[in-house]
């Protein structure tokens, strides 16, 4: 039997640099049943497996009808069915996943240093979940049914000892009651590591702060900062986390969520106000001298053209460590020339939005570092 195994996202999203765990998996499982598996890089060839594999991690991520209606096709992930999708089969998802799939296509796209690093999660990363679920079911999440953190897969599950790095997609690691043992596993391969999706900032204490920090970071600490509503705790973690971290350690990043009303009434002073929690977000965050990372939910692309123009401003800046560090926003919009679309948005939402004015000059290293609050 000749398998096929289609990475959705790959073909669609032209940006997209990260490998399909669940498409991995399948691979590995089958190749272990004796079959022959195959990536494909397009859908020409479709027709030619005795079994096609689809995958999709993304909600938008276009797949032709007539490969899903294939009487030889099989299709999950969270692109196709949100909080809904269906687990693996246990011998699938327990399986080690296939780090050779995405070979030939990392070989013929990856020549030279730059395009390398572009390709590293394919190369260079040991990648799984060690705990799944979590127990906040914010309504807009993936994770909105989970009823928790549990454990899911042992570390040895997914190492690979030839990778140099490991990548965790946890949902909600520190949440999990058995995070110390776990996270022990991890510290003691020696190796670099990241949890992809982010931490819960808001339920850690020192202890975990510190074994954290004890550990080879790869690419910094990752938490999140969603709602407004969570400013004061926040700022107490912060501060916490300053006190085991030290001011000159700039690599802590918080992601944070916009376009997304958590009332669900979408009234239409929204944008105005979300825009407002950003930018206060933004500013305790450069107190403790943090990046911050702006997620825009999809629903920001149905808001009113100029607070539309200011996420993608706003995305551009702080998305980009170099500018966010250096630069005010207005400072990086007028860098884009006076007849750029950027500056034009920038422009009109601070007529509409006087009172937000002094946000637009706000300067990482000009915020004064420590509390605003309590
Ligand atoms: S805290 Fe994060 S993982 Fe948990 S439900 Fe909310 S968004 Fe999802």
């Amino acid at each position: 039997m000749r398998i096929g195994i289609i990475d959705a996202d790959l073909l669609y999203r032209k940006r997209h640099r990260f490998p399909n765990l669940a498409c991995m998996k399948l691979s590995a499982y089958w190749k272990e049943q004796g079959f022959e598996t195959e990536l494909l890089l397009d859908y020409s060839q479709a027709g030619e497996y005795d079994r096609l594999y689809v995958s999709k991690v993304f909600t938008d991520t276009f797949v032709p009808e007539h490969i899903l209606t294939r009487e030889t096709t099989v299709y999950g992930g969270t692109g196709f069915f949100y909080d809904k999708a269906p687990v693996l089969p246990e011998a699938i998802e327990h399986h080690t996943p296939d780090y050779h799939l995405y070979d030939q296509m990392v070989k013929e796209h990856s020549e030279g240093e730059k395009k390398k690093k572009e390709f590293q999660f394919y190369t260079e990363y040991s990648i799984g979940f060690l705990t799944r679920g979590c127990f906040r079911k914010c309504s807009f999440c993936v994770n909105k049914n989970s009823t928790g953190a549990a454990p899911a897969s042992p570390l040895e599950e997914f190492y690979d000892p030839s990778r140099k790095k490991l990548c965790f997609l946890d949902d909600n690691f520190f949440a999990c009651a058995g995070w110390e043992k776990i996270f022990s596993s991890v510290l003691e391969t020696g190796r670099r590591f990241q949890f992809r999706q982010g931490l819960d900032l808001r339920i850690m204490q020192k202890r975990q702060m510190e074994l954290l920090a004890s550990g080879k970071l790869d690419n910094g600490m990752i938490f999140a900062f969603d709602h407004i509503k969570d400013q004061e705790l926040i700022v107490r973690k912060l501060e916490l986390l300053r006190e085991v971290i030290p001011v000159s350690y700039q690599k802590i990043k918080l992601y944070v969520l916009c376009g997304y009303d958590w009332e669900g009434t979408w009234k239409a002073d929204f944008w105005a106000k979300d825009i407002r929690d950003v930018f206060i977000r933004i500013e305790i965050l450069m107190r403790y001298k943090c990046l911050a990372y702006l997620m825009r939910y999809a629903a920001w692309e149905q808001a009113p053209e100029v607070y539309k123009g200011m996420y993608i401003n706003l995305s551009r800046w702080c998305n980009q460590p170099a500018q966010y560090s250096k630069k005010s926003l207005r400072e990086f919009c007028t860098g884009q020339g006076e007849y750029s679309s950027c500056f034009r948005y920038l422009t009109a939402f601070e007529a509409l939005h006087p009172e937000m004015a002094h946000y637009l000059d706000m300067k990482y290293e000009e915020v004064q570092y420590g509390k605003i609050y309590g």
